[in-house]
C-alpha cells in the first residue's frame, strides 16, 4: 500500500469517527471486564477457530527461511486485504505492518515473526513441511496464523478501538535481527506499547507464562580462526599446531564464566563449532571455532565481549598461532536482553486473569534463551509472554527447533484472543488515562 492511499484511509476513519458514533461509555467496566472472556469464546468459535487454524497449516507446508518470507508475506496480504485492513509492505524485507483503529494514539502494536528454520521435518501428518530441508520448527506458522485472527476480531471492533492497533508481522526472527530492520525502518516510530507471543512445550494449555522484568538474556555469536604452521603429524617439532591452541582456547574461555563473572550474575560462554584437520597424520595450518555468549545486563555482555577476544588471541600467541575473532553482527546482531515493562505486566496479568484464571498465569523463570523481541521492548516498553501448549493426551510435544516439533493447535484461540483482548484494553484504560487528565487541566483552568 502507498502512502497516499494510508493517508486517505486514515481521513476516511478519522471523518468517521467524527461523527459521536462510539464513546468510551460503550465499553462501560463491566464490559471491560468481560472483553476477555468474549473474546476467546470468539476465537473458540468454530468459523474462526477452522479459518485460523487452516492458515497455520498453510504456512506449515510452505515454511520460508528469515528474510526469505515472500509467499508468508503475500498471504498474510491477501487475508488483510480480504479483510480490508490497511497495512504497510514491504517493511525489512519481507514485513507486513497492518492498522486498525482510528490512526489516532495510543499506537499499540502486536507482534509475530514469520520465519522457519533450516530442518527437515520428521512428523508425518498431513500438513508436513512441503520443502525439503526446511521447517516451522518454533511456532511462527502458528504465530502469524494467531494474530490474523486476532486482526478478524479487531476489524469487527473497530469503530469501539480508542486508538490504533498496529499489527507487525515481522521477517527473520531466528538470529536474523528482523525486529531490528523493522525499527530501523522507522515505521513503528509511534508506537506507545508493544506485545509479543511465543508458543511453549514446557507448561500445560490454557496457562500463560511470564514475568516483570529481564526474562531473557541478551546474546551473540562469534567465530575464530586460529592460524599455526600445518605438517606431519609425527614430526610436531616442524609445525605449530591449532588443534593444540585452540584447545587451550577453548578451556581458557571456561574461565570467563566459572572465575571471572560474579556467580549471582547468569552468563554463558558455549564454544559450539570446532573445525580442523581432515587426515589422521596431519597437523592442519588452521582451526576454526565459533560459540555463543550469553548476559543479563550490557555491563556483563560487553565485558565478556571483550574479554572473548582477548583470550583468544592471547591464549593463541602462548602457543605461538595467530588469532582472529569475528562477531560478524552485519548477519548475527547481537541481541538486548528481553526485558517486560512492569506496567504491561500488571496490564497483562488483568487480561488474562480475566480469561483465564488468575491461577492459569504461571511466574516465567528468567532463561538463557534469546528472542529478537528485545529489540522492540529496547526501543518502547514491551511485554512477551508465553502460551501453554502441552496437553498429555495428545502425546508428547518436542521442544522447538526440533525435527519432532508439533503445534498444539488448541493453543491458536487463545493466542487470537490475548492479542486481541491486550490490544483492546490497553487502548481503552490509555485512552480514558488521557481523557481523565485533560478533564483534570480543565478543571484547573
Ligand atoms: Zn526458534
Ligand atoms: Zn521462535
Amino acid at each position: 500500500m502507498d502512502f497516499l492511499k494510508w493517508v486517505l484511509a486514515i481521513y476516511t476513519l478519522s471523518t468517521f469517527l467524527a461523527t459521536p458514533i462510539v464513546s468510551i461509555s460503550i465499553l462501560n467496566k463491566q464490559e471491560l471486564a468481560n472483553i476477555s472472556a468474549n473474546f476467546l469464546n470468539l476465537a473458540k468459535s468454530p468459523k474462526l477457530f477452522d479459518w485460523v487454524v487452516k492458515i497455520r497449516r498453510t504456512i506449515h507446508e510452505n515454511p520460508e527461511l528469515g528474510f526469505e518470507e515472500f509467499e508468508t508475506s503475500k498471504l498474510i496480504r491477501n487475508e488483510l486485504d480480504k479483510m480490508e485492513i490497511y497495512y504497510k509492505y514491504p517493511v525489512a524485507v519481507t514485513g507486513v505492518v497492518g492498522y486498525i483503529g482510528n490512526g489516532k494514539p495510543p499506537f499499540v502494536a502486536l507482534r509475530a515473526d514469520m520465519d522457519a528454520l533450516p530442518i527437515q521435518e520428521e512428523v508425518e501428518w498431513e500438513h508436513k513441511s512441503k520443502i525439503p530441508g526446511k521447517m516451522h520448527s518454533c511456532g511462527h506458522d502458528g504465530h502469524v496464523a494467531m494474530l490474523l485472527g486476532a486482526a478478524k476480531i479487531l476489524q469487527e471492533q473497530r469503530d469501539d478501538l480508542q486508538g490504533t492497533v498496529l499489527l507487525v508481522f515481522q521477517p527473520a526472527e531466528e538470529g536474523g535481527g528482523g525486529a531490528k530492520k523493522m525499527l530501523e525502518s522507522g515505521i513503528l516510530d509511534n508506537v506507545d506499547a508493544i506485545f509479543g507471543l511465543h508458543v511453549s512445550v514446557n507448561s500445560p494449555i490454557g496457562t500463560v507464562a511470564s514475568s516483570s522484568g529481564p526474562i531473557m538474556a541478551g546474546s551473540g555469536f562469534f567465530d575464530a580462526v586460529i592460524k599455526g604452521k600445518g605438517g606431519h603429524a609425527a614430526i610436531p617439532q616442524n609445525t605449530i599446531d591449532p588443534i593444540l591452541a585452540a584447545s587451550n582456547i577453548i578451556v581458557s574461555l571456561q574461565h570467563l564464566v566459572s572465575r571471572e563473572a560474579d556467580p549471582l550474575d547468569s552468563q554463558v560462554v558455549t564454544v559450539a563449532k570446532f573445525k580442523g584437520g581432515g587426515a589422521f597424520n596431519v597437523i592442519p595450518d588452521s582451526v576454526t571455532i565459533g560459540g555463543t555468549f550469553r548476559a543479563y545486563s550490557k555491563e556483563s555482555f560487553t565485558q565478556l565481549k571483550q574479554r572473548i577476544v582477548e583470550v583468544i588471541t592471547r591464549q593463541a600467541a602462548v602457543q605461538r598461532c595467530n588469532a582472529t575473532v569475528d562477531f560478524d553482527t552485519t548477519n548475527r546482531p547481537f541481541y538486548p536482553v528481553t526485558v517486560n515493562n512492569k506496567a504491561l505486566h500488571e496490564h497483562f496479568r488483568n487480561v488474562a486473569g480475566q480469561m483465564l484464571g488468575i491461577d492459569k498465569i504461571i511466574e516465567k523463570k528468567p532463561t538463557m534463551g534469546t528472542e529478537d523481541f528485545s529489540f522492540f521492548a529496547e526501543a518502547f516498553p514491551g511485554y512477551f509472554y508465553v502460551l501453554g501448549m502441552v496437553d498429555e493426551t495428545q502425546g508428547r510435544f518436542e521442544s522447538g527447533h526440533s525435527p519432532f516439533y508439533r503445534v498444539n493447535e488448541d493453543v491458536l484461540p487463545y493466542g487470537v484472543a490475548l492479542h486481541a483482548s491486550l490490544a483492546t484494553t490497553y487502548l481503552l484504560e490509555h485512552r480514558l488515562k488521557s481523557t481523565t487528565q485533560d478533564q483534570s487541566v480543565h478543571d484547573e483552568l
